[in-house]
């Protein structure tokens, strides 16, 4: 630049050459960058509505998406006007996850925390697609109006075979029994625990749930499926925000369009040798940026700690399994991974 040769070093940097200063100057930038993804944003209390637009940020805690669907936190005032709403109606809502091999240790935590927490007093029917159902074996307690059903399913654990197949357990599940049964239902990972309150703010025609890892980060960071041999693959210029596959539901009409469909991209997918990279999680995207939630749960509702996991005022889910994959062996043993 034109003025830098007018410019005086202070004494003792007068040995910095220009370049040596230039290279200071981008290693600092480099520092102050990381630094701020290392330290997410602070979320403020929620006022007035606000939208979160695409590649955004949740410092201002948004109330609303920009297609205008209702964006959750547990305590704002939407919430707290959909609980009242939902005080006068009758309605049943499933709570749908998989167990098999090792991933049915999580089961009795799972339900003992669903029973404290998830829709308190309020009829629930849990679906449980097991392997092995002696594991429910005495069953959890659970309270008035609140059922279990055990769903058999003889799979293969790993993922490896699995991301072929839940998606149609979970469609031919609900296809065969939770429909007739609930009116909503929720697919979640058994490696989660409810930590507090989730209530009925979080029903909706198709729900979706930000993915804390990828909430305070610019869009071109989040891990679509780029390859165009996949039917999960998206486009530059596609997309919103990137969901969690850990928990996502809704009416049974919508959650069983939703898990059909990823089933299928899936199965095509696997005819060609194609698999996208985030399985199962990948093909959720797609489908939802062709038809995005009607509700989106913030991160409140799956969260997880790591140096990009923005600060929530409630923490309402917490993935164990991310949690544990996430930690040195010290922490690990500390939290029983
Ligand atoms: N799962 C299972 N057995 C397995 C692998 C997976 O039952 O061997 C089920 C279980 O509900 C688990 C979910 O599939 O929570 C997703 O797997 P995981 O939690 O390992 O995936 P991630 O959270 O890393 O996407
Ligand atoms: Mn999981």
């Amino acid at each position: 630049m034109a003025v830098f040769p007018t410019i005086r070093l202070p004494p003792g940097l007068n040995r910095l050459t220009w370049r040596q200063l230039f290279l200071l100057c981008v290693l600092l930038s480099g520092l102050m960058y990381f630094l701020r993804l290392r330290r997410p944003v602070t979320i403020r209390p929620v006022s007035g509505s606000r939208t979160l637009e695409r590649g955004h940020d949740l410092s201002h805690r948004p109330t609303r998406t920009s297609w205008g669907a209702p964006l959750v936190w547990g305590d704002s005032e939407v919430s707290e006007r959909q609980r009242a709403a939902f005080a006068q109606r009758s309605f049943r809502v499933g709570l749908m996850v998989l167990a098999v091999g090792r991933y049915t240790h999580y089961l009795q935590h799972f339900l003992q925390s669903a029973e404290t927490h998830f829709l308190p007093g309020l009829p629930v029917n849990y679906y449980i697609l097991t392997d092995n159902p002696e594991k429910l074996v005495p069953p959890p307690e659970l309270g008035e109006e609140r059922s279990l059903r055990v769903v058999p399913v003889a799979e293969m654990p790993g993922w490896e075979h699995l991301v072929r197949r839940r998606m149609d357990l979970l469609a031919s599940t609900i296809d065969n029994q939770v429909q007739q049964e609930v009116d909503y239902v929720f697919c979640a990972d058994v490696d989660q625990e409810f930590a507090s309150q989730v209530g009925t703010e979080i029903l909706g025609t198709l729900v979706a749930t930000l993915d804390p890892q990828h909430t305070s980060m610019p869009i071109y960071t989040y891990p679509y499926e780029r390859s165009p041999d996949s039917r999960a693959c998206v486009l530059d210029e596609e997309g919103d925000y990137y969901y969690t596959s850990e928990l996502y539901g809704g009416l049974c009409s919508e959650v069983m369009a939703l898990t059909k469909v990823c089933s299928q991209l899936i199965l095509q997918d696997h005819a060609l040798g194609v698999e996208a990279q985030g399985l199962e999680e990948s093909y959720l995207n797609r489908y939802l940026i062709d038809r995005r939630p009607t509700c989106v749960l913030s991160p409140e509702y799956s969260w997880w700690d790591s140096p990009v996991t923005p600060e929530v005022p409630q923490k309402r889910v917490i993935s164990l399994g991310r949690q544990c994959a996430s930690l040195r062996d010290q922490g690990k043993s500390a939290l029983n991974c």
